[in-house]
């Protein structure tokens, strides 16, 4: 299901933007109703700019997004340059035009879609950011209908279904809005009584995405994916249009029977 010519892929940013004319937003958002695919792509750049707009005015700029974002700011008229002088001087973040805006998001975009080709590699990496605390979460809570509440405040789309696993005495940490692979997701961890952490994560997108090779295990009639990297465990399994993972660097399957009860559940 790539995208090919039916699918106006080109046209989402102009239509977020509000730069089409009233014929052809018309068609494309009478595409969006009608396809899936777009609706999630057309969702993710919404998203994306979002975060531009509303969100990047207090957290870190990565390294490597601001070197990008500096090449693009050299391709810029040099007005566009001129609005952005405090970020060059590294003053606080103020966006000055709406055409800044969309060269930010334009940025942005790409650099959250080519970032992480390997999901798999870039899930286990969160795992160990949370564990060393660089990874941190937004919203501290024990709570899984504050938490949920909490993903739907911060514009996630997707209906996030956080559970209480309490009876395998693993107790709801907290969470926060992340991104693996261009979409935004929901991340929120647990810690067990002994020690031990558990990471989940959820996201729009398809198990046939994921790269590499994996253990296939059928449970309740649901395909679960357990991926091993750098000594993290990582169970993918697909709930209609979302994928859930869960993380920990506990024994394989021990997660993978963590990730059965949590599928259940439904
Ligand atoms: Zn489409």
């Amino acid at each position: 299901m790539t995208s090919d010519a039916r699918h106006p892929r080109d046209q989402l940013q102009d239509l977020l933007d509000d730069r089409l004319g009233p014929t052809e937003r018309a068609e494309v958002r009478a595409h969006l109703e009608a396809c899936d695919e777009c609706r999630n792509a057309f969702r993710r750049i919404e998203w994306v700019k979002r975060q531009v707009t509303e969100r990047l005015t207090t957290v870190d700029v990565p390294a490597r997004l601001r070197a990008d974002m500096a090449a693009a700011l050299d391709r810029e008229e040099a007005s566009a340059r001129s609005a952005f002088s405090w970020w060059r001087g590294g003053a606080t973040w103020q966006l000055a035009a709406a055409a800044t805006t969309i060269v930010l998001v334009a940025v942005v975009a790409t650099w959250f879609y080519a970032g992480r080709t390997d999901l798999v590699a870039g899930v286990a990496r969160d795992y160990r950011g949370y564990l060393d605390g660089s990874l941190t979460v937004e919203r501290r809570t024990s709570s899984p209908a504050e938490l949920e509440a909490f993903f739907r405040d911060r514009g996630i789309q997707f209906r996030t279904r956080v559970f209480d696993l309490g009876m395998m005495q693993y107790r709801l940490v907290g969470g926060r809005v992340h991104a693996i692979d261009g979409s935004p997701t929901a991340l929120y961890g647990y810690r067990h009584d002994g020690g031990a952490t558990l990471l989940c994560q959820m996201y729009e997108g398809r198990l046939e995405d994921l790269r590499g090779d994996a253990v296939v295990r059928e449970h309740g009639g649901i395909t679960f994916r357990m991926y091993q990297r750098d000594g993290v465990t990582l169970v993918f399994w697909q709930e209609g249009p979302v994928t859930c993972v869960l993380a920990s660097d506990i024994a394989s399957d021990e997660v993978l029977q963590l990730a059965f009860a949590k599928a259940e559940k439904l």
